[in-house]
């Protein structure tokens, strides 16, 4: 028999896999199940991006790109990272396939084994694994009891940093709350990591699905730029979850640490994605604001619609999430959504966010208003 890694064993399979095997088997059956559980953008990546990518098969990029990336994107995403006011090069970024992939390079990098690892709840499911997969400790700070806001979780963050803090991680928008952090809030952040010496993640993956917020990226601020890793993707700005693409942003010593693991690991990025890549930070400006207008109709229609059946819902600043207050047994009501009105949602619980369901309103505006229509009827709301 085969003997597994500790390593390994310490990760749990998503707990998302129970209600995403239902749904299938529940379409599979004929039934007309609205899926609002996913993670990804209902659009189609902007046509030129198709094309660039291509044309960049077509010219031949189709053998092994440098390491860290192409010297074209890696310029390009420079250039996309000063125009919002930080300080990098293209020296600073190593591209990767997917935002993931560069977040599990910075973890390995980072953390040893009993390190102690702080993460805001609920938190995206699979910074746990990452930091259990290298070894470290988990301290969890609870933003729930908070409207999921960090600016009025800033005492109880105080107390769970400290000298032994090796690293925080920050999501802003997040996943799953839609939250969008205030510079109060990262300001807050910023005292914490300087007084304790922490690296800070900043994942700002849904840093341009914002609704009517300005959000400031955490490397900006004064004392920030050397302890902040930047992590950022093109899965959700610019629906392109299956072309795999996104990249970190850090100071040198930690890129040429990293870079040491993604070439022995993924070796790059695939080589046409890259040039694709190039083409959806040059020119899709109205492709971007014509989803986020399409997000931020939704996001209004859904909060409307639930506040309209009296659910007491924050609206959410960014991202395409909500979480919605359900029983204190999230996994039933989950299950329950699905068997009674088949509507899939994710429990809160998989997030750290017990009492509540998570809700992506990537979705046609129709089977929005259907879904909540449906949980309605079941009294499931
Ligand atoms: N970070 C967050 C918060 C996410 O929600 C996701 C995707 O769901 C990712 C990172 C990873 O995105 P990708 O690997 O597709 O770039």
């Amino acid at each position: 028999t085969m003997e597994f890694s500790d390593r390994i064993q310490r990760v749990e399979p998503s707990a998302t896999l129970a209600i995403s095997s239902l749904a299938s088997q529940l379409e599979a059956e004929g039934e007309d199940v609205i899926d609002l559980s996913v993670g990804e953008p209902d659009f189609p990546t902007p046509g030129n991006i198709v094309e660039a990518g291509e044309q960049a098969m077509e010219d031949g990029h189709t053998g092994y790109p440098p390491s860290k990336g192409v010297p074209e994107l890696r310029e390009a995403i420079a250039e996309k990272l000063q125009a919002d006011g930080l300080a990098y090069e293209a020296d600073n970024v190593i591209v990767t396939p997917g935002a993931k992939q560069a977040l599990y390079e910075t973890v390995q990098t980072l953390v040893d084994d009993g390190d102690e690892v702080v993460l805001l709840d609920p938190a995206w499911v699979s910074y746990e694994a990452m930091v259990k997969l290298a070894g470290g400790d988990l301290t969890r700070v609870d933003l729930a009891p908070h409207d999921f806001q960090l600016e009025p979780a800033l005492a109880d963050l105080g107390e769970a940093v400290s000298d032994a803090t090796e690293l925080l991680i920050v999501n802003s928008p997040s996943n799953p709350t839609g939250a969008v952090y205030s510079d109060a809030a990262l300001e807050g952040v910023r005292d914490l990591a300087v007084e304790h010496d922490v690296t800070v993640i900043s994942d700002e993956i849904y840093e341009q699905i914002t609704y009517g917020v300005e959000l400031t990226s955490l490397a900006t601020l004064d004392d920030m730029y050397e302890r902040t890793v930047t992590i950022n993707g093109f899965s959700k700005a610019y629906s392109m979850t299956g072309w795999r693409l996104g990249y970190l942003a850090a100071p040198e010593e930690l890129v040429s640490q990293a870079a040491k693991l993604h070439s022995h690991s993924v070796s790059s990025a695939t080589n046409f994605v890259q040039r694709a890549g190039v083409e959806a930070l040059r020119d899709t400006e109205t492709e971007v604001g014509e989803m986020v207008e399409a997000f931020h109709e939704r996001r209004d229609r859904l909060v409307a619609l639930l506040k309209q059946h009296d659910v007491d819902v924050r609206t959410p600043d960014g991202a395409f999430y909500l979480m919605l207050p359900v029983a204190d047994d999230d996994q039933q009501w989950c299950e329950d959504a699905l068997e009674q009105s088949h509507v899939a949602t994710v429990p809160g619980s998989a997030f750290g966010a017990p009492g509540y369901a998570r809700i992506s309103y990537a979705a046609d505006l129709g089977r929005i208003e259907e879904a909540v229509e449906r949980l309605v009827d079941a009294e499931l709301l």
